[in-house]
């Protein structure tokens, strides 16, 4: 049995005893609560652009490098390279002559590294069955193998869900929600398990959808109930029912009947569940860096060392913040089994 399946069965306890500043419910919808995370997923939560800027990690520049390494559709990677652009994720450097036109990274694209690195952790450690993770990470400052953490910023402690503190920050308050947007579950995830074995691909095909994503959020902020859940999101019953019972088959919930007549289930976020807090931390920090324009949505305080602090993702060995440059990765699998290259490094 896998390790993750002995979580679902074994290891459940209560949500975080976090907070997210709660108005009353006024029975009909509010709008979508400003949030960086929501932000961050809009761009990432589709699973190609994502994976495409993982493989920018890995030294892609071309059309024909991305296409080759993630055997995607041609129209659906020049839709993402275009609208990845457009994001300010990617700049396009002009082809010289006879050369083909590159797509490079911005430093607002690099810097998705700590997020990526904490969604590949993630898939690591409950998603890849008895086999050994996929990549193995060399951190260059230091020269060791680096399973790097995220950290607060003012300690350098590692962080957990059970011992952040939330309130509004300047960024606070809520935009109407608009129906229909981001109801269609992102295509079949098998799809993104083609080209490398990839722990972020596997972390992708459980998050791979913003709503899912969200409503783990309000797992994290301590919203266990549907009707709260669906008031706070502004969401469709029929899609958080269907979310709600994806995210329990996938472990991430637990469900507890709290109401017998009529039936009424409260929603517990697992083990697994929890350890998607640093995934989610991360890209919260991401968020507020390039798309909260110095006004952050929620502030978050620290209880060990009671500073307000952001996310940062550091090596566990020398306590450096991780960037792109300096990782290393050695393949944990026979690259001939699927047409990647050797080991290599970002440069
Ligand atoms: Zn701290
Ligand atoms: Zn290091």
């Amino acid at each position: 049995m896998t390790r993750s399946a002995t979580a679902r069965i074994t290891r459940v306890r209560a949500t975080p005893q976090v907070r997210a500043p709660r108005e009353k419910l006024s029975g009909a919808t509010r709008g979508e609560r400003n949030c960086s995370v929501a932000r961050t997923l809009d761009i990432v939560s589709d699973a190609w652009a994502f994976l495409i800027i993982r493989e920018a990690f890995f030294e892609a520049k071309t059309f024909g490098a991305f296409r080759s390494a993630l055997d995607i559709p041609r129209a659906t990677l020049t839709d993402r390279l275009r609208k990845l652009t457009r994001l300010q994720i990617f700049r396009q450097v002009a082809a010289d002559s006879g050369q083909r036109k590159q797509y490079r990274l911005t430093r607002m694209g690099f810097d998705l590294y700590p997020s990526f690195i904490s969604l590949m952790q993630f898939g690591d450690r409950w998603l890849a069955g008895e086999k050994n993770p996929p990549l193995v990470l060399v951190h260059r400052s230091c020269g060791c193998e680096s399973h790097p953490v995220v950290a607060c910023s003012e300690c350098a402690s590692e962080l957990e869900a059970r011992g952040v503190q939330y309130r509004d920050g300047p960024g606070a308050g809520r935009k109407p929600a608009k129906p229909g947007r981001n109801t269609r579950r992102a295509s079949d995830g098998s799809r993104f398990m083609l080209g490398r074995p990839s722990s972020v691909s596997r972390a992708l095909e459980i998050i791979g959808d913003k709503w899912s994503f969200m409503v783990v959020r309000e797992g994290f902020f301590g919203n266990r109930r549907y009707d709260y859940i669906q008031s706070e999101l502004g969401i469709a019953p029929n899609i958080l029912t269907d979310r709600l019972s994806r995210l329990v088959a996938q472990g991430i919930f637990h469900r507890r009947l709290y109401q017998s007549a009529p039936e009424r289930y409260e929603y517990l976020l697992t083990e697994m569940g929890r350890d998607l807090y640093r995934p989610f931390i991360t890209m919260l920090a991401w968020g507020d860096r390039w798309l909260a324009k110095g006004k952050p949505p929620l502030l978050l305080r620290h209880t060990k060392c009671g500073h307000d602090f952001h996310a940062s993702v550091i090596c566990d060995k020398c306590h450096k913040p991780v960037i792109a440059a300096d990782m290393q990765y050695r393949l944990n699998y026979d690259p001939r089994d699927y047409g990647a290259l050797g080991p290599r490094s970002i440069t």
